[in-house]
Formats: structure tokens, C-alpha cells, sequence
């Protein structure tokens, strides 16, 4: 609704929306020149087998802005999406999980660990997605196997042939399938039955009242049950407490992720604690909390 202001002048919001969209184009002009300024950087959050071992992490963005600090991803994914900037971000995410692939890939105590990087919907949709992602591993040399992508339901639901055949054709290289935030979407199960993917994400939002509020811990239960039917693994993410830990244990859940076992980290840091939970070989992890 447009207001009159003083002599005339037409303002279109009020000072406030104003405000908010003159933050929102600073900072995507400051996101854009994080690319270039290498503002950019890969943190890694690790993920644990059901008897305890690191068997891989998650690559997640953060940036470190120059005057603000540490911004989520939370604040500048949503306007990278919406700026294309993503894509450019995208691709240097893809890279840098790939050799960093190839690096673990020559120790042998890292060797089996795989790396998930999440996709976003405009990055997946663009027609040379696969070559991209081809060319990610060729250049780096990384084991295709260790790779994996983090899919939403919003990028698989629309244009489900599409969607088929590019996950087709890059699971024929090696690649495997997340379903990220599974169950917050509209997925139809005439569908999951025909993706092929390999791995469900349970939605930490469900995981987080697992053992207080009976109706998430139900859905949880009826997640894991239908991933095992459909053959395949499930993970957790946003595991906080040894209950939530026991209770998706005891229901059958695969892997788990979460602040209860490692926090996002440096790269140094992550393979400080890899190599920490190594030498206590086969020990029951440490909860690092
Ligand atoms: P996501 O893929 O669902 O990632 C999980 C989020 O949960 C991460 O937030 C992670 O730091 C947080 N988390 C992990 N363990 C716990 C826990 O125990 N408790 C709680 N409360 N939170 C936990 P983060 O790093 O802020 O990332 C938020 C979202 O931003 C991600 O959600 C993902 O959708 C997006 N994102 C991050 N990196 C990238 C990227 O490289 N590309 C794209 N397209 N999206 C990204
Ligand atoms: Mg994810
Ligand atoms: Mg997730
Ligand atoms: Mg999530």
C-alpha cells in the first residue's frame, strides 16, 4: 500500500520494509564478493555408524563476513538461491567436498569415509548438472562412491522425470542419493518407490521431541520402518541427547548426525577428532558433549 509522505513524496513501504530490503540488497552484494574475496568456507559436521564409528560428514557453507562475522546459511542460502549466486557457490561447494574426497581417499584410515553435499533446487535443475558434477570428480580424482547428494523433496517432486533420469545417469558413475529433511515435504510414496536413491534424512525437527511428544516419536518410527522396506539406509540428523540416540537405535535407524557426536568444523578440526576417535579404536565413541 503506497503512503504519502511529505511534500509529495511517494513511499512505497513502510521504513521498516525499506530497511529490510536495503539490508537484503547490501547483502547480496557483499555475498557476491564473498565469492571472490574467499569468504567462503567448507565446515564439516561427521556422521556415525550404529556401533559408533565415523563412517562420513556433511559439507556445510558458512561465511565469514568480513564486518558481521559468521553468517548461517540459514540468512544467505535463501538469497543465494534467489540471486542464482548459488550456482557459482554451488559448483565451489561440489569441488571442494570432491578433493577433499581425493585427499582422504589416500589414507587408509580415511579411505571409506563418504562426503554428502547438499543441492539445491536451482543447481540441480540446470541442464549441465551432471556434467558438472562429472567433471568435479574427474578433475579431483575423488572416488565417485564416497559422494553423495543431498536432495530435497522440493527438487525431486518437481519435474519427477527429469529428476529420474539425472540421478540415473550420475548413480551410474557411482554417486549416491540422500533425501535431506525427509518428511517435511509433500513426498507421495508412488514416487520414493521410483527414486533412486539410497539414503533417508529424517528432519532433525522430528528427531528433536522424539522421546517427549509421542506423535514425532511416531512418525520417526514409521520414517525408519518405511526407509528399511524400500531398502534403504536411514540417518538422523540433529541428534542431541543419548535418549534420542537410544530411542532411533533401538528403532532401527542407520547413522546419525548431530551436536551430540560432532559439531560443523574446519576441516582441521574435523580430521583432528577422526583421527581422535581412531586411536580409541573400535571403542564406543566419546560424546563429545
Ligand atoms: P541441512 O542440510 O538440513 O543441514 C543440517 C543443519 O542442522 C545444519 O545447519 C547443521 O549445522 C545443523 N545441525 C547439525 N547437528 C545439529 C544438532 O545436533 N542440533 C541442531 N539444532 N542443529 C544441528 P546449517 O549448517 O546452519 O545449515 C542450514 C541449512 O543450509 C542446511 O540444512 C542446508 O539446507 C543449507 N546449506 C548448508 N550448506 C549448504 C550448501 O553448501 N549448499 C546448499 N544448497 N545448501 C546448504
Ligand atoms: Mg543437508
Ligand atoms: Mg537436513
Ligand atoms: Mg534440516
Amino acid at each position: 500500500q503506497a503512503k504519502t509522505a511529505g511534500r509529495g513524496l511517494v513511499r512505497f513501504f513502510d521504513p521498516d520494509t525499506q530497511a529490510r530490503i536495503e539490508a537484503r540488497l547490501h547483502l547480496e552484494n557483499d555475498l557476491r564478493q564473498a565469492i571472490a574475496g574467499e569468504q567462503l568456507r567448507l565446515f564439516y559436521q561427521l556422521q556415525v555408524d550404529g556401533q559408533g564409528r565415523a563412517c562420513g560428514a556433511e559439507v556445510l557453507l558458512r561465511w565469514q563476513h568480513p564486518q558481521r562475522g559468521m553468517v548461517s546459511p540459514g540468512e544467505f542460502i535463501p538469497l543465494a538461491e534467489a540471486s542464482d549466486l548459488i550456482l557459482p557457490i554451488g559448483l565451489w561447494v561440489l569441488q571442494g567436498a570432491c578433493q577433499q574426497l581425493h585427499a582422504w581417499a589416500q589414507q587408509p584410515h580415511l579411505a571409506a569415509l563418504s562426503i554428502a553435499v547438499n543441492v539445491s533446487a536451482k543447481q540441480f535443475r540446470q541442464p549441465d548438472f551432471v556434467q558438472q558434477v562429472c567433471q568435479a570428480i574427474a578433475t579431483s580424482g575423488a572416488p565417485a562412491q564416497r559422494l553423495k547428494l543431498e536432495l530435497t523433496e522440493s527438487v525431486v517432486l518437481e519435474e519427477v522425470e527429469n529428476t529420474i533420469e539425472k540421478m540415473a545417469q550420475l548413480r551410474a558413475l557411482g554417486v549416491r542419493f540422500s533425501m535431506d529433511d525427509f518428511g517435511t515435504g509433500y513426498s507421495s510414496l508412488q514416487y520414493l518407490k521410483r527414486l533412486p536413491l539410497d539414503q533417508l534424512k529424517i528432519e532433525q525437527g522430528f528427531v528433536r521431541d522424539i522421546t517427549n511428544d509421542s506423535n514425532d516419536a511416531a512418525i520417526v518410527q514409521t520414517i525408519i520402518a518405511m526407509g528399511r522396506s524400500l531398502g534403504l539406509e536411514v540417518i538422523a540428523e540433529g541428534v542431541e541427547t543419548p535418549a534420542q540416540h537410544a530411542f532411533l537405535s533401538t528403532h532401527g535407524c542407520d547413522l546419525f548426525q548431530g551436536y551430540l557426536f560432532a559439531k560443523p568444523q574446519p576441516i582441521d578440526q574435523a580430521e583432528r577428532l577422526l583421527q581422535a576417535w581412531h586411536s580409541h579404536h573400535d571403542t564406543k565413541i566419546n560424546y563429545s558433549i
